[in-house]
């Protein structure tokens, strides 16, 4: 081992042996780059010597930002020449972790300034796991002594056998990972068993469980206007740390069982979601959802749930809607709609299905399922020799994945489907994505050289629509359906449209119009010059098997 500064005896040389026996030890200069590793640490992390030398201190801690700020302020401490010791999870080259309890000791030049730093580690993960293991079986959090999330659980569920009426608190400090106080894992612990004596003192005998660092929940028959007096309570009995008063601010969400829940994991997730509103918000607020929000919410859990069966299932359908060219005076093009009938939801628009979707990211599929039905549908037509366009709804989260061309590419061969019988649509809330993302253009270009088009959806409702006409390989637009519905009715609206289809005009773009209704409609539309229109005018969607192909 490679101490310099410390003075050559016997005495020291026999007690660096012991440590190098018994500890691990890293060496690192004043930047906090790695000058040696012992035997002992590189056996537990898993580096060889080679690889280790020239390492930051900061790679042998995870990239969780808890992590990084534990690192962070070992070595802010050391830099301020002073020693640092406590419990710290690293990791392991894989990727393990292991918990170690860690002293840093800074070695200063003359004028104060960070020369080198020696760590020393003792190896605990046998005991942390131990522990947790004890906490399992005792259900109990370690350091603080309330309910684990296992007994969480079990106590949940048996107050809902029982019937028992309660609400389900789910509380968590705000910005705990970036407190500056929590400077040392010893005043991490003092902050949480503060805040645990808080919550005991105000809750007193009802249920309370630790879940995470630094997020509890509470159960209890009390109205959420007494729940929500906790936040008035901390702020009366602020926490101490370092002999500095600190006001915890808190977020939180209420869920009552049974009558805004009725299992223990909705009402987990529920509560959490109403908590994460609250951060979102800025935090500080404990809220309970309206009964109203319960129910929207319940029904998208439900949407979200049901999803992935429904794609395996094959109970998703597809409808086409049949767009009319003025100039053929014959339908030219078949929008295809995604339909989703569930027996104990009913139907499932997809203005309620397509946002879902791409938050939990199945829109992927169900735009590949959508693609794949869309285009066999035109190749039928394609061998029955009538000239048939099809036209297939994107989402963009499909189009940001790199694969996105690749995978069109490979239906369209599946399914035998010439390229240029396919529109995509897209809106402009897509457009404004897209015009950012240079690999979702390049894309773009490419299956537009292979013949595929690209159509402007609901033009005009979105934002400044006119300037992704530049950037974008478009070349037509569906003026949105709004505009359509008000046309005979608003005036100024009559001298839009009117407008929308001479500046598409003179940008050589095709202009359909969208949710056409009546003979009046459609005739004026005609007037006014209009390329294409679509609505129940023309036609309903309607299942392929319907619709006759010649
Ligand atoms: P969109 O692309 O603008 O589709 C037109 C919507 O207007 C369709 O609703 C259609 O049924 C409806 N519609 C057409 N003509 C009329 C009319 O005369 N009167 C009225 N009241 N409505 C009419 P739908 O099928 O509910 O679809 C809603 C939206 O969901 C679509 O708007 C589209 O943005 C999206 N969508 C549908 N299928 C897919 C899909 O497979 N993938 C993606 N990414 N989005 C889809
Ligand atoms: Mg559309
Ligand atoms: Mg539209």
């Amino acid at each position: 081992m490679n101490i310099t500064s410390f003075p050559e005896t016997k005495e020291h040389n026999s007690l660096v042996n012991s440590l190098d026996k018994y500890q691990l030890v890293i060496h690192t200069d004043g930047e906090g780059l790695i000058t040696y590793a012992n035997q002992n640490y590189l056996t537990v992390s898993g580096w060889t010597p080679k690889r280790i030398i020239g390492k930051s201190i900061w790679q042998m801690f995870s990239e969780r930002s808890e992590n990084q700020q534990v690192a962070n302020s070992i070595w802010d401490r050391l830099l301020s020449g002073k020693a640092w010791s406590g419990k710290v999870e690293k990791m392991t080259r894989g990727g393990e972790p292991f918990f170690v309890n860690l002293l840093a000791v800074p070695t200063l030049s003359h004028d104060g300034e960070l020369q080198s730093a020696f760590f020393l580690e003792l190896d605990i993960t046998e005991d942390i796991h131990l522990q947790e293991k004890l906490g399992e079986i005792a259900f109990i959090d370690v350091e603080t002594g309330l309910m684990s999330r296992h007994k969480l659980e079990q106590v949940v569920n048996e107050s809902i056998e029982l019937g028992h009426h309660f609400s389900f608190v789910y509380l968590t400090i705000d910005h705990y990972f970036t407190m500056k106080e929590l400077q040392s894992p010893d005043s991490e612990t003092q902050l949480i068993q503060e805040f645990t004596n808080r919550l005991k003192r105000y809750f007193q005998d009802n249920p309370i469980a630790r879940i995470d660092t630094n997020s509890f929940v509470v159960l209890t028959a009390f109205g959420d206007w007494y729940i929500q007096g906790f936040y008035e309570f901390l702020k009366q009995q602020p926490i101490y740390l370092n002999h500095n008063a600190q006001t915890l601010s808190i977020s939180g969400g209420i869920v009552r069982f049974p009558e805004d829940q009725k299992t223990y994991i909705q009402l987990y997730k529920v509560a959490m979601t109403a908590a994460d509103d609250v951060i979102s918000q800025g935090g500080g607020r404990i809220a309970s959802l309206s009964a109203e929000s319960h129910k929207i919410l319940n029904r998208r859990l439900e949407i979200d749930r049901k999803m992935l069966i429904a794609l395996d299932r094959n109970s998703l359908h597809v409808a086409y809607q049949p767009q009319f060219d003025i100039v053929s005076d014959s339908i030219n093009c078949y929008e295809a709609l995604v339909r989703w009938e569930d027996e104990d939801l009913g139907m499932i628009s997809p203005d309620e299905l397509i946002p879902i979707a791409e938050e939990n990211g199945l829109i992927e599929e169900i735009g590949a399922y959508v693609a794949e039905e869309a285009m066999t549908f035109a190749t039928a037509w394609h061998r029955a020799g009538t000239e048939m366009s099809i036209s297939i709804n994107s989402s963009i989260r499909e189009s940001l994945n790199p694969q996105w061309k690749d995978r069109m590419i490979t239906i369209l061969n599946d399914t035998g489907c010439p390229a240029n019988k396919v529109h995509l649509e897209f809106t402009e809330k897509f457009a404004l994505k897209a015009e950012e993302e240079q690999s979702v253009i390049i894309q773009m270009s490419e299956l537009q050289n292979l013949g595929m088009q690209f159509t402007l959806d609901d033009f005009g409702s979105g934002y400044a629509s006119l300037r992704y006409l530049q950037h974008l390989p478009i070349t037509s637009i569906k003026i949105d359906r709004i505009f359509i519905d008000a046309l005979l009715i608003n005036p100024k609206t009559q001298k839009l449209v009117e407008g929308m289809i001479q500046f598409s005009k003179t940008m050589n773009l095709y202009t359909i119009a969208e949710g056409v209704s009546n003979e009046q409609q459609f005739q004026l539309l005609k007037e006014m010059g209009i390329d294409a229109v679509q609505g129940h005018y023309i036609g309903i969607p309607m299942p392929a098997d319907q619709i006759d192909i010649h």
